[in-house]
């Protein structure tokens, strides 16, 4: 039986991987500008820290995780995400104490059973940052700006829009989600089993829902928006007016409430155009530390799907074929050692050098450094008892004989 990769999963190669690479580039580029240091985490964590962390009403953790027992009867999941599993680092690794604020940022897989659709996999990759240890606003707008300036770097921009909304504090929220279920309560016996689950336990989540009927009757619901406190408004206030004096566009979409359980105050997503998917989403999460056991910490954080930012670049990216600076076509075995020890030195000297290790004809050779675009092709043959060697541009086709010199080989290339 032939064997194929599972459901939900892919090999990424050839101009894939170049995508893939170009991004994860500009990611450690901007996080380095930003100060953000990079952390890496386990696959799997205790089944628990995502029940806390994540929230036991919610999709990922009632339908999506990979959960398993290990052979010592550990209840284990691979990560759905990784918030939680950063904020369980912070605290076991004591970052509370260290210099304020703790910075993070992290790339890595991650895994959910989901339905596939048009850029989602059940194993997929995201780009994420958090930062704890700020109350203020500002850590919310440096965390907005981070992806702001990462998707300027990768001139998708213009394919994103901001969507930003406030769902308030714990405080302000209890006042809305009894008005929330004042309004509902009417219409409750025409809505789906989820959200009448969801009603008792969890009734913010209804507002995700994405059946119908569902939607219609959502649409007329009372706003978070309008029941914040006072503090939730006017650091909303201060938000916008920050993002409008950096000319940062964004829009106002009351709707977003985010598919997690833990984030308070600022939510924002950037949605693709072209897909109406968000690319990024995040957010405040001021009671998350403390839920999975640390001190009361402030923090803020988005994750990126990278998999969905492949999608926006794959049309918008030139399909540039690595090119190899030069290529040794070694026309007697005896000459190969030499001709090794040159291309060992080039390589030192950061040049892209190919050297045949299949016995073929000359005219092999050369079809062949056609192929992989070779700019140059070095020819060893009997001229090497003259320490010499044949340079061949393959642009133009022009030869010379030349000295068989690491110095003379490198100027000819550059
Ligand atoms: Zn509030
Ligand atoms: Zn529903």
């Amino acid at each position: 039986m032939k064997i194929t990769k599972q459901k939900g999963t892919r090999d990424i190669y050839g101009q894939d991987i170049k995508i893939w690479q170009y991004i994860e580039q500009n990611i450690r580029e901007i996080c380095k500008t930003h100060c953000f240091n990079e952390i890496r985490t386990p696959v799997f964590e205790a089944t628990e820290l995502f029940a806390r962390g994540v929230g036991d009403e919610t999709d990922i953790v009632n339908k999506e995780m990979y959960t398993f027992l290990d052979k010592g009867g550990r209840s284990i999941t691979l990560r759905p995400e990784l918030t939680a599993g950063v904020v369980r680092a912070y605290i076991e690794n004591g970052m509370s104490s260290m210099v304020s604020p703790v910075k993070l940022w992290y790339e890595a897989n991650m895994y959910r059973y989901e339905k596939m659709q048009k850029g989602r996999y059940r194993e997929f990759t995201q780009f994420g940052i958090e930062y704890f240890g700020s109350k203020s606003y500002l850590a919310d707008i440096e965390v907005i700006t981070l992806a702001y300036e990462l998707f300027k770097k990768l001139n998708l921009i213009d394919k994103v829009t901001l969507t930003i909304n406030s769902i308030g504090c714990i405080e302000c929220r209890k006042k809305y989600i009894e008005k929330l279920k004042e309004y509902i309560k009417p219409n409750l016996d025409k809505m789906c089993d989820t959200c009448k689950i969801r009603y008792e336990k969890n009734p913010l989540r209804m507002l995700d829902c994405k059946e119908d009927r569902c939607q219609n009757i959502l649409e007329n619901a009372p706003m978070i928006t309008d029941y914040i406190c006072d503090e939730c408004k006017s650091d909303f206030e201060a938000l916008k007016s920050m993002l409008d004096k950096l000319g940062i566009k964004y829009e106002v979409d009351k709707r977003i409430v985010r598919g997690l359980d833990y984030y308070n105050k600022t939510v924002f997503e950037y949605i693709s155009n072209e897909y109406g998917f968000a690319v990024c989403a995040g957010g405040r999460y001021d009671k998350l530390v403390e839920n999975i056991g640390g001190e009361s910490t402030s923090a803020v954080g988005f994750g990126m799907g990278l998999d969905r930012i492949c999608l926006l670049l794959e049309n918008s990216m030139d399909n540039n074929v690595d090119n190899v600076d030069i290529y040794f076509a070694v026309l007697d075995k005896d000459k190969y050692s030499n001709a090794l020890k040159m291309v060992l030195s080039l390589r030192e000297n950061n040049i892209k050098v190919e050297i045949d290790t299949l016995d073929r004809s000359f005219n092999a050779k050369l079809k062949y450094a056609n192929k992989i675009n070779a700019k140059y092709v070095c020819i060893i043959g009997d001229e090497l008892k003259q320490n010499k060697c044949t340079i061949k541009n393959m642009e133009n086709s022009k030869q010379d004989l030349v000295d068989f010199k690491l110095e003379k080989i490198i100027s000819i290339i550059k």
